[in-house]
């Protein structure tokens, strides 16, 4: 990242009048793109899932319409709840009951009747296959993802398959 963080701006060398207005008109303005991968990554601080933290936001015209981070339907134990991970406990991939982030902001979405077709998710983890079905059949077209190398690359292949545009956030 080469633009200059809230935390570093100075006003040491500002006008007298102004201060801050003036440092911000120096600085270089993040991208939308550098903006989302931030916020997934606080969002992704409300995960309950003892395995893993992932954040999602979904965007329409560069405009956040939805965030989700992983956790259980509402009204079930988390893991954090449990003190053991229910997918540990499930047993089996089918029966166990976590939601993922990128399922939870298409279901908010769902709730509220807002349509997500043509927009592009963000994540900070493995598309999983499932959440690139969810993907591709809401008609979201487009993915950028911080791989976190805990899952595979099943769903990037499928959403790539697909036709959704997937572009991979490098690694800091
Ligand atoms: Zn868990
Ligand atoms: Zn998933």
């Amino acid at each position: 990242m080469d633009y200059i963080r809230p935390d570093e701006y100075s006003t040491t060398n500002a006008p007298s009048s102004g201060l801050l207005c003036y440092n911000i008109s120096m600085r270089k303005r993040p991208s939308f793109d550098e903006i989302y991968m931030e916020v997934v990554d606080v969002i992704a601080k409300r995960a309950t899932c003892l395995r893993r933290s992932v954040g999602a936001v979904i965007t329409i015209d560069r405009r956040i319409l939805s965030h989700g981070y992983n956790g259980v339907p509402p009204g079930h134990e988390h893991c954090t709840d449990t003190g053991k991970c229910l997918k540990d406990l499930a047993g089996t991939e089918e029966y166990k009951i976590c939601v993922h982030a990128e399922q939870n902001a298409i279901c908010q979405c769902a709730k509220r009747g807002l349509a997500v077709e043509g927009a592009t998710l963000y994540v900070n983890a493995d598309v999983c296959i499932t959440c690139a079905k969810l993907m591709v059949s809401s008609g979201i077209i487009r993915c950028v993802v911080r791989r976190d190398h805990k899952g595979n690359s099943d769903g990037i292949e499928l959403l790539r398959k697909s036709g959704v545009q997937v572009d991979e956030w490098p690694n800091v």
